[in-house]
C-alpha cells in the first residue's frame, strides 16, 4: 500500500530548493503539512515573489496561482494540483464588464483610481495596472485607498462589494458616498449624478463563503455567551461588521487569537478550514468557535491524492500560465501594491 504522505515527503526532500509548496490558510491539515509557506494572499504573493525555485506549487485557488506566476520569472513554472479550483467572487469580474463600467465612469464626476482586490483574473489586474492602479488584499485594502485618496482620486473597487464597502467606512466615508456598481444592470445601475456623489465606486461582487455570516448569527452568540468576543473577515456584510467586536483579514483573525488573553471565549467568522485549525493550535489556551460553519469547496479541491500526482508527474494541464503581454500590465499592479 502507498503512504501518500510518505510519497510527497520523499519528493519534497529530493528537490530540496528548487520546489516550493505555497499552502493557503484555507487549506484542509492534510495539505499544509506539506507547504513550505502557510499564508494569506499576501504573504504568499510575496513568497512567490523571493522564491528561486524553478517549480512553484500553489494550493490554493486559481487567481492566486495566477498573480505567484506574473511576480515570478519566466523560467519558473507555476503548477495547482487542481486547476479546476476557481473562486467565484474573482469569476464575478470579468475584464470585458470592468472595461465597459470604466468608460461609463469616465466622463463623470473626476479621475477615477482602480483598485482590485487581488482575488481577481489576471486580466482584471492587468486592467488596474494600464490605468495606474493598484492591487490589495483584506489586509491592507484601506492603506491603499488611502495612497489613492491622497492623490485626490476616486476610488473604483473591485470585484468585492463588502470588503470596498468596509475598508472605505474604516477610513470615515460616510455611506452615502459608497456606491455600489452592480454589473447585472446596465451602467451598473447607476446615474451620472450618484458616480458625481461617489468617494469610491464598489463592484457589486461577494465572496459566498463569508456572505453566510448574519446579524442574527451575532445576536444568538451575544444572548447565549455574552462574555464572548466575535472577529469577522471583512468581505463579510457591513452590518455584520459594525456590531462585532472586531474585524480583520486572516493574518489579524490570527493575531487576534495570538493575542487574546487566556481562557477566552472567540467566535470567528471566516473560512471554516482555519477557524478548526486555530481551535486545535489553541485548546489548551483559548475555546474557539466558528460563528457559523462555511467550508470554501473551491479550497477542498486540492488534496493529497492531486497534490502528489502534480509532483510525480508535472502534467502541463496542471500548469498555470498568464500570457506575458497581460502578466506584464498585471506585474505592475501587484508590484504597486507589495511596494506601498
Ligand atoms: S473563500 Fe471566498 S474569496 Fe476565498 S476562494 Fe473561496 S470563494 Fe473565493
Amino acid at each position: 500500500m502507498t503512504d501518500i504522505h510518505a510519497d510527497i515527503e520523499a519528493i519534497r526532500r529530493e528537490q530540496g530548493s528548487r520546489l516550493l509548496v505555497l499552502g493557503h490558510h484555507y487549506q484542509s491539515p492534510a495539505v499544509l503539512r506539506h507547504a513550505d509557506v502557510i499564508g494569506d494572499s499576501l504573504e504568499l504573493a510575496r513568497s512567490a515573489a523571493a522564491s528561486t525555485a524553478g517549480r512553484i506549487v500553489f494550493c490554493g485557488v486559481h487567481f492566486m496561482a495566477e498573480s505567484a506566476d506574473i511576480l515570478t520569472t519566466p523560467d519558473q513554472l507555476v503548477y495547482m494540483p487542481e486547476t479546476g479550483a476557481g473562486c467565484p467572487m474573482a469569476e464575478m469580474a470579468d475584464d470585458y464588464q470592468v472595461e465597459k463600467a470604466w468608460r461609463f465612469l469616465q466622463p463623470h464626476g473626476g479621475s477615477f483610481l482602480p483598485v482590485v482586490y487581488v482575488n481577481s483574473s489576471a486580466r482584471v489586474k492587468a486592467f488596474c495596472g494600464r490605468n495606474g492602479g493598484s492591487a490589495c488584499t483584506s489586509s491592507n485594502a484601506a492603506k491603499v485607498f488611502q495612497w489613492g485618496l491622497a492623490q485626490n482620486r476616486k476610488i473604483f473597487f473591485l470585484p468585492d462589494i463588502h470588503l470596498g464597502t468596509n475598508s472605505a467606512h474604516d477610513l470615515g466615508i460616510p455611506d452615502d458616498r459608497i456606491v455600489i456598481y452592480d454589473y447585472r444592470q446596465p451602467n451598473g445601475g447607476l446615474t451620472p449624478a450618484d458616480v458625481e456623489r461617489a468617494t469610491v465606486i464598489v463592484w457589486g461582487g461577494f465572496c459566498p463563503i463569508h456572505v453566510a455570516f448574519t446579524v442574527d448569527q451575532v445576536r444568538e452568540i451575544r444572548s447565549r455567551w455574552p462574555a464572548a468576543k466575535i472577529i469577522v473577515h471583512p468581505e463579510s456584510p457591513k452590518e455584520v461588521v459594525r456590531i462585532v467586536d472586531a474585524h480583520g483579514s486572516t493574518a489579524q483573525i490570527i493575531k487576534y487569537v495570538q493575542q487574546a488573553p487566556d481562557g477566552s471565549t472567540i467566535f470567528i467568522g471566516t473560512e471554516s478550514q482555519l477557524v478548526k485549525r486555530l481551535a486545535a493550535e489553541n485548546q489548551d489556551r483559548l475555546t474557539l468557535k466558528p460563528l457559523h460553519a462555511s467550508f470554501c469547496p473551491n479550497m477542498a479541491k486540492t488534496n493529497e491524492p492531486n497534490l502528489l500526482r502534480v509532483l510525480r508527474d508535472w502534467p502541463d494541464r496542471n500548469r498555470v500560465s498568464v500570457p506575458s503581454n497581460v502578466a506584464a500590465e498585471a506585474r505592475s499592479c501587484l508590484e504597486r501594491m507589495l511596494a506601498l
